[in-house]
């Protein structure tokens, strides 16, 4: 068997979130839909949540394309202070709205430590983004708020670092994370950020996690948004999170990496076959990595 003693030291330390001979798999339960449980689960929706409108629309249209969790920002960071921050807790209520309408559970992103209580009343899984992923405040906060966490990799962060702030969530009282690469900061400029593909298998090895993949903001065009989402279910993506909106060209935040309807619709379409080879790599894993090997 083949072993990897640089990994062996790298994500020794992550005792609480490692893979382990005697610890299985963690699966995310969200009302009717498991994460990790072996079914590709699709989070879908706008950047944003901007009106009432626009959200109920595209709750409905996700939905009925085989989507399991509606995502939509109520607080938003921002790359510049002068763009559209979010509505808010009105924003919190739409999608409460939405879920009563769908059934669809509810990703939405916490910025902040005091917003946790709040957020948890409306979310049934609290989003960190990838700029708050080394906001320790808000992961101990989260790791009492009685929710599952969807945990962004930073922008610049490794995986080990990924890996120790989802320890500190489940130190702080929380074993219920889901991690989702999204894409690194590289000197590529082509693409907004690199997806690294790569991070899907070496996380699914060295850790009990699912793992998803955010291919939107991966991608920033809409374009290639449907063929980085085939190579996460490929490589035994446990998930996506996908941008949807009505009408992008006119969408307040991330217009130009959105879907619309009708391409998310045929994206799910595509998806299937590539799902369906996804868990076969399941077998692979276990070569890469033995746990407490000679580093
Ligand atoms: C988002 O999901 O809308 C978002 C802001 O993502 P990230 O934190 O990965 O930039
Ligand atoms: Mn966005």
């Amino acid at each position: 068997m083949t072993t990897n003693s640089q990994w062996n030291g790298q994500f020794s330390c992550f005792d609480l979130v490692a893979k382990t001979d005697e610890c299985s798999r963690t699966i995310v339960h969200v009302g009717e839909v498991a994460i990790g449980g072996g079914r590709f689960v699709v989070m879908a929706g706008p950047c944003a949540v901007e009106s009432e409108r626009q959200i109920l629309d595209t709750a409905e249209a996700v939905a009925a394309a085989g989507a399991h969790v509606l995502r939509g920002g109520a607080y938003k960071p921002r790359s510049s202070p002068y763009s559209f921050q979010g509505l808010g807790l009105e924003g919190l209520k739409l999608l409460a709205k939405a879920r009563e309408q769908t059934g669809l559970a509810i990703v939405t992103e916490v910025m902040s430590e005091e917003d946790v209580a709040l957020i948890a009343e409306y979310a049934d899984i609290m989003q960190v983004g990838t700029r708050s992923m080394e906001n320790y405040s808000l992961l101990e906060a989260l790791g009492q708020c009685g929710r599952p966490v969807l945990l962004k990799r930073g922008m610049t962060a490794r995986l080990d670092e990924l890996l120790r702030s989802a320890q500190i969530i489940a130190a702080a009282g929380n074993p219920e994370i889901i991690l989702c690469e999204r894409g690194i900061r590289t000197f590529e400029t082509a693409t907004r950020n690199t997806l690294d593909i790569a991070a899907v298998p070496v996380l699914k090895t060295v850790s009990r996690l699912p793992v998803i993949v955010d291919p939107s903001h991966a991608a920033g065009v809409r374009a290639l948004v449907p063929v980085l989402a085939r190579a996460a279910a490929v490589v035994g993506a446990d998930g996506l999170l996908v941008e949807v909106h009505p009408t992008p060209e006119k969408a307040l935040s991330d217009g130009v990496q959105s879907l619309d309807f009708d391409e998310f619709e045929e994206m799910m379409r595509d998806l299937q076959r590539y799902i369906a080879i996804g868990p076969f790599l399941e077998d692979v894993y276990p070569e890469l990595f033995v746990a407490g090997g000679d580093d």
